[in-house]
């Protein structure tokens, strides 16, 4: 119905106007007026739900007796979450577009449309001597991760992106995939061997409680949570908070520079990809104490900024008639994502940056311009 309406407006116009109406976007004037000049973090930890549009918020809050952690956030918008191909974007071309600032084609890990590398903020941090972490809870080569350190055409190129940790000094990554690394189809190679040999102390749960991970040390540290994908919270995967625990604490001592940390609530998208209205408000409130936790460190540190998004909404999630507080009533519209706008949430020094309705790029320049990165 909806395409058919276009289609019907496009006829229209077109008459009206004959070939005068190429140009559908209006540009918007700059606000006018004196430029405030906004505080500067040190640090920036980004926090990305994926798959997580306003319906999982909602759902999330009211099924824990209508609290939120997002009622803590003052600067608030929202972004356009579509890719360069498609209205409704993936996770690939979604999270390229936080980490380079480019609109990017459905499958892209840092590349733009023409498939050429774009510089990612987590490179550019290290070019400041920043120290840098990936945490994510899925494999740290699914598309939300990879996109702040790989370079691939296609996000199926798991074994491409485990290479690319060889290729920027990250000091911290915790997340499943260790077979991508060790147990590779496509060479012989070992990554981890690889790693080690340049300086990483690499660890995993077979080996190690995550509790127990040890964070004093000079070398950088790669953790890894399962050998594929790592289980739903539902099913006792506990690691998210003690990993950005640790994470906070390794990376705070690490440079006098700052960090940049990217934290991923991986899992979401799952729920919502299942049309299981539990495994996203499970995973929902597992995100929602990772925030918890970067606000506690912010406002303790009082330099750093929190951005917390969402990729895209999964599932055209519905909080229904009928539903009562801690009990409610869901609907799905599709087992795909959706074009939703989604909800920006900052604090910390910057954070007024992120008020207002802009691209999904944008956040990528915010950023940029919070740390002065080039
Ligand atoms: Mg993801
Ligand atoms: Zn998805």
């Amino acid at each position: 119905m909806g395409s058919r309406f276009s289609l019907a407006m496009n006829v229209v116009l077109l008459l009206l106007f004959g070939s005068c109406t190429a140009t559908r976007q209006t540009a918007v004037p700059p606000p006018s007026g004196p430029q405030v000049e906004l505080a500067k973090p040190r640090n920036v930890i980004f926090l990305i739900g994926d798959g997580m549009g306003l319906p999982q918020i909602t759902g999330a809050m009211y099924m824990n007796n209508n609290i939120s952690v997002f009622e803590r956030f003052k600067n608030i918008g929202f972004h356009k979450s579509n890719s360069s191909d498609n209205l409704v974007t993936d996770s690939a071309a979604g999270a390229t577009a936080f980490a380079s600032g480019v609109k990017t084609y459905n499958g892209a890990i840092g590349v733009n449309a023409r498939k050429e590398s774009v510089p990612t903020l987590l490179e550019m941090a290290e070019q400041k001597q920043m120290a840098t972490g990936l945490i994510a809870s899925s494999s740290i080569t699914h598309a939300t991760p990879a996109a702040f350190i790989a370079h691939v055409a296609g996000r199926e190129d798991k074994e491409g992106i485990a290479v690319a940790f060889l290729d920027t000094p990250i000091d911290l990554f915790i997340g499943g995939g260790l077979d991508y690394f060790s147990r590779r189809k496509t060479d012989e190679r070992d990554i981890v061997t690889e790693l080690t040999a340049k300086g990483y102390r690499i660890t995993n749960f077979i080996d190690q409680d995550i509790q127990q991970l040890d964070i004093t040390t000079d070398k950088n540290i790669g953790y890894f949570t399962a050998n594929a994908e790592p289980l739903p919270v539902s099913q006792g995967r506990d690691y998210l908070l003690p990993a950005t625990t640790k994470a906070l604490e390794f990376l705070d001592e690490r440079s006098p520079n700052g960090f940049f940390l990217m934290i991923e609530g991986s899992q979401i998208d799952w729920g919502g990809h299942s049309n299981d209205a539990n495994y996203v408000i499970n995973e929902m409130h597992d995100f929602e104490k990772i925030v918890a936790a970067a606000l506690d460190f912010a406002a303790r540190d009082q330099s750093t900024l929190i951005v917390v998004t969402g990729d895209h909404e999964t599932g055209g999630f519905a909080v229904q008639p009928g539903s009562t507080l801690n009990d409610i009533q869901v609907a799905f519209t599709t087992k795909s994502h959706t074009a939703l706008m989604i909800p920006v949430f900052a604090a910390g020094p910057g954070a007024e940056a992120f008020r207002g309705i802009y691209e999904n790029t944008a956040i990528f320049d915010k950023i940029k311009a919070a740390l002065d990165l080039k």
